[in-house]
């Protein structure tokens, strides 16, 4: 077994080694000194604890490395107030979907038409600078950007909603060698909520995947979403004079939320701070936050599941297979891997 592999899998699942030891009728100095690597866990131990951490022992075998969040990822404000605890839980659940994701990936092509780029914004003179190359480069549209997930699974990206059982975390990305750029992302999040939160990370992907930490790569995210999702020469002309009801009337049309728009009017001088404030309160006081009137169509990934259909389709595997692939029992393979509507059909039946 792989030590590390174990400390991951126990990491997923939030579980101390005390609680995981107590669990399977193990001592926890056994579970220790396996993490350590100084005694492996016998062949009955090893498949409890695989059982209650709903792995295979294969998976716990796996050679893969488990990589701590990319330098972005480290500024998320949200996320330092985390508890150890939960920081540690999702980076191994993310670790997981990573190593998933390129195992499903390998003996599939993926037709992506673009590629996410690397664009330093000091070079190219300022974030908004690299969302509009950007855009340039994947041939956008004038206007606001269509299907947000259709446009980063188009350049290679792959998308997965995941609950991260906080509210805290909105998406974490990562780009490791060998594996395609895989953004996760919260599934509590409001599909115009996802939009931004997508543009954000696409932002740190383009920008800072790779580099030192700096300190203003949240900020920098931020305004590279601004002018991606709602660029400044075509916004400008719809923002003036912006209260609620004309941010209501654009949202549908934009596709981000009335405080996004409110926002960007600020950002883009034509509002005051204090008119910014004002409205901003106003939402506020008519309970239109965090979860606001008029959804946009929500985006779907679909990159993921058209991967592993080819593998049942015309890989011929079956889903059991599949599963032993990822190192997990068929049932969650079915819910996590497979779509809504396969799933439905499996209820009915
Ligand atoms: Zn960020």
């Amino acid at each position: 077994m792989n030590p590390r592999m174990l400390t991951a899998a126990r990491d997923a699942q939030g579980l101390t080694q005390k609680e995981l030891g107590d669990a399977c009728g193990i001592a926890q100095s056994s579970i220790s000194k396996a993490e350590n690597g100084t005694r492996p866990l016998t062949e009955d131990e090893l498949k409890r604890v695989a059982e209650r951490l709903g792995v295979t022992t294969d998976l716990l075998s796996w050679p893969d490395d488990v990589y701590g969040f990319g330098s972005a990822s480290f500024f998320h404000r949200k996320q330092q107030s985390l508890s150890q605890k939960t920081l540690r839980r999702i980076q191994a659940q993310v670790n997981f979907l990573r190593m998933r994701v390129q195992r499903l990936s390998q003996g599939v092509e993926v037709d992506a038409s673009m590629t996410i780029p690397h664009l330093d914004p000091d070079g190219a003179g300022g974030p908004e600078e690299v969302a509009r190359r950007l855009r340039a480069a994947w041939r956008l549209p004038i206007g606001p950007v269509g299907n947000v997930v259709n446009a980063i699974e188009n350049a290679g990206g792959v998308i997965v909603r995941h609950d991260f059982e906080t509210h805290r975390i909105n998406a974490i990305s990562v780009w490791h060698p060998g594996s395609p750029p895989l953004f996760v992302v919260n599934s509590t999040l409001t599909p115009e909520q996802q939009r931004f939160v997508l543009a954000h990370e696409l932002g740190h992907m383009v920008m800072h995947e790779g580099e030192p930490p700096r300190e203003e790569a949240e900020r920098e995210a931020d305004r590279f979403a601004g002018e991606f999702l709602m660029p400044a020469t075509d916004v400008a002309g719809d923002l003036r004079s912006i209260d609620l009801k004309k941010a209501a009337a654009l949202k549908p049309y934009w596709k981000v939320s009335m405080q996004s728009l409110i926002l960007r009017a600020e950002h883009l001088g034509i509002i005051s701070p204090g008119r910014c404030r004002s409205l901003h309160a106003y939402m506020n006081k008519l309970g239109y936050l965090p979860i606001e009137p008029l959804p946009v169509p929500r985006e779907d990934p679909t990159v993921l599941t058209d991967i592993v259909q080819v593998h049942l389709d015309e890989h011929e595997y079956t889903p059991d297979e599949l599963a032993k692939v990822l190192g997990m029992p068929r049932s969650q393979f079915i819910n996590e891997f497979t779509t809504k509507r396969h799933r439905t059909l499996k209820a009915v039946n």
